[in-house]
């Protein structure tokens, strides 16, 4: 049976990873882009408020389950930032919206800091209904270092930035497998599909 969960997000890269990570449960991720439904707000301060806050909206506009994800790069010597802002992160400082332009921001407020520690972090959050009083949030971690400069062509956002000192690799050096395999959207997704099925799907 293929089951429908609404993605509030439009982000075609974050879907393509989701799309693979849930495909063991038989699920279908749809985005709520392709339905109609417009953007959420994110104004809180935290991943799991605003992952929350994405999916509930999307459940509501669609009138079924959704799941949102909430993720970006905490930089230790940055206080956290760019965190939640890190999609947005230049336009904090007068620039566009995009990955390239998002980077160059995170390389100009390093400088030449020595301190360069970092993780990605993502939040899932899943809702059957706009008023479910038992969301499923689960959460995924992947530590690394900011390099001075891009690295690779692969992946999205500040993967050319983020190294991997195991792998000896930036982020964006690895295939799509492999970072599907060990992203903190893959630990996220691992712990949301187990959630999935114990609460959700062994209850049918
Ligand atoms: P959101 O859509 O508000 O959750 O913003 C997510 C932002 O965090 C993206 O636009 C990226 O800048 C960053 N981000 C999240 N996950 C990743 C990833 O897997 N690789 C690189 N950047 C990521």
């Amino acid at each position: 049976m293929t089951r429908r969960l609404v993605l509030a997000s439009n982000n075609a890269k974050k879907l393509l990873e989701l799309q693979a990570l849930f495909a063991p449960l038989g699920l279908e991720l749809v985005t709520q882009g392709s339905l109609g439904i417009p953007e959420a707000e994110e104004p809180y301060p935290t991943f799991v408020e605003n992952a929350l806050t994405k999916a509930r909206h999307a459940a509501r506009a669609s009138g079924g389950a959704a799941i949102a994800d909430d993720s970006g790069l905490c930089v230790d010597s940055l206080g956290g930032a760019p965190g939640v802002l890190s999609a947005r992160y230049a336009t904090l400082f007068g620039g566009r919206r995009d990955d390239a332009e998002n980077n160059a921001a995170l390389l100009r407020q390093l400088g030449d800091r020595t301190d360069r520690r970092a993780r990605f972090v993502c939040v899932l959050a899943a809702v059957r209904g706009a008023d479910d009083p038992e969301p499923l949030i689960a959460m995924g971690r992947w530590e690394g270092s900011v390099l001075a400069e891009p690295r690779g062509e692969a992946g999205f956002g500040y993967d050319p930035l983020m190294f991997i000192a195991s792998l000896g690799k930036s982020v964006a050096e690895l295939g799509a497998e492999e970072k599907n395999r060990l992203s903190h959207r893959a630990l996220a997704a691992r712990q949301m599909l187990q959630l999935m099925q114990e609460v959700w799907f062994g209850r049918e």
